[in-house]
């Protein structure tokens, strides 16, 4: 379905942002992967795929870095296709607590950075009339949970900026959408659970289901297999008409 397309996933070499970019090599885009920690076997999974793949480190809570990226997956493949904006990181305090410096880089890298990417790459986008740009945000961009300001500050200005991308584009082959987790068991809520089990006296089993029991009706973790269908979804002829939406994969949570 994706087969000539080009894909860059930002923070794609863990967690999510992983999961969503063998989706779409298994689909047949080249990927374009950014991201920290393991690069070389986030590389060899999706080389094992059969697709093209280009590696770009930028931070992407800076602007130049974030420029650079995208001149060079022009340069790579000809243009962003798909844009995937994942990249992100928790803080967790409460407001009196909260280190303005970690205030700004969740706001730089969770939603700036998504506003950097977009602006660069729908310019391409508009003119080969084509394009899908899907904003990981997460339940955290629609309800709120305590000592996540920064957070959920970010995702709900991410569920926004979602819904402009959309309707300035609403008569073009460009999408935005957004997709919306609950729990997804990756290293950023494996920190988490750590931090419940120390604080409790918890086994790693026990605070992983006080941490679903106290949000996510279902009692299970969405998987970024499950995530990677509903992108596939976003990025088909089925979804053309699929504009400004913030899905929810939460187990219920928002149901609540
Ligand atoms: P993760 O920690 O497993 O992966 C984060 C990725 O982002 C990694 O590849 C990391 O290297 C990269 N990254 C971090 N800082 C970066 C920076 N400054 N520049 C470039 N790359 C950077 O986390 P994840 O759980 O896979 O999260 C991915 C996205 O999904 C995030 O936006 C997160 O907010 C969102 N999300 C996660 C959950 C969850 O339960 N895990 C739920 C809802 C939404």
């Amino acid at each position: 379905m994706l087969q000539g397309k080009t894909a860059l996933v930002t923070g794609s070499t863990s967690g999510i942002g992983l999961g969503l970019a063998k989706a779409l090599a298994r689909q047949g885009a080249n990927i374009v992967l950014n991201g920290f920690g393991d690069i070389d076997g986030a590389r060899a999974e999706l080389l094992a795929i059969g697709v093209q793949v280009a590696y770009h480190g930028a931070d992407m809570g800076r602007m130049a870095d974030i420029e650079d990226l995208m001149k060079y997956s022009a340069a790579q493949f000809g243009r962003v296709d798909i844009l995937v904006n994942n990249a992100g990181i928790q803080h967790v305090d409460d407001v009196q607590d909260f280190p303005p410096a970690r205030w700004d880089a969740v706001i730089a890298i969770n939603l700036t950075s998504a506003f950097h990417t977009a602006r660069l790459a729908l310019p391409a986008m508009r003119s080969a009339n084509w394009g899908r740009i899907i904003n990981l945000a997460s339940v955290h961009g629609l309800v709120g949970s305590a000592g996540k300001s920064a957070y959920v500050a970010a995702k709900h200005g991410l569920v926004g900026l979602t819904k402009v991308i959309a309707l300035e584009n609403a008569t073009t082959g460009v999408t935005c959408n957004a997709i919306c987790p609950g729990w997804v068991l990756t290293p950023l809520v494996q920190q988490q659970v750590d931090a419940k089990a120390a604080q409790h006296g918890l086994s790693n089993e026990q605070a992983k289901q006080q941490l679903l029991r106290e949000k996510e009706p279902s009692m299970q973790f969405t998987t970024p297999e499950e995530l990677g269908e509903l992108a596939l979804f976003l990025c088909s002829p089925a979804a053309n008409n699929v504009r400004g939406v913030a899905w929810n994969m939460d187990g219920g949570w928002a149901a609540q």
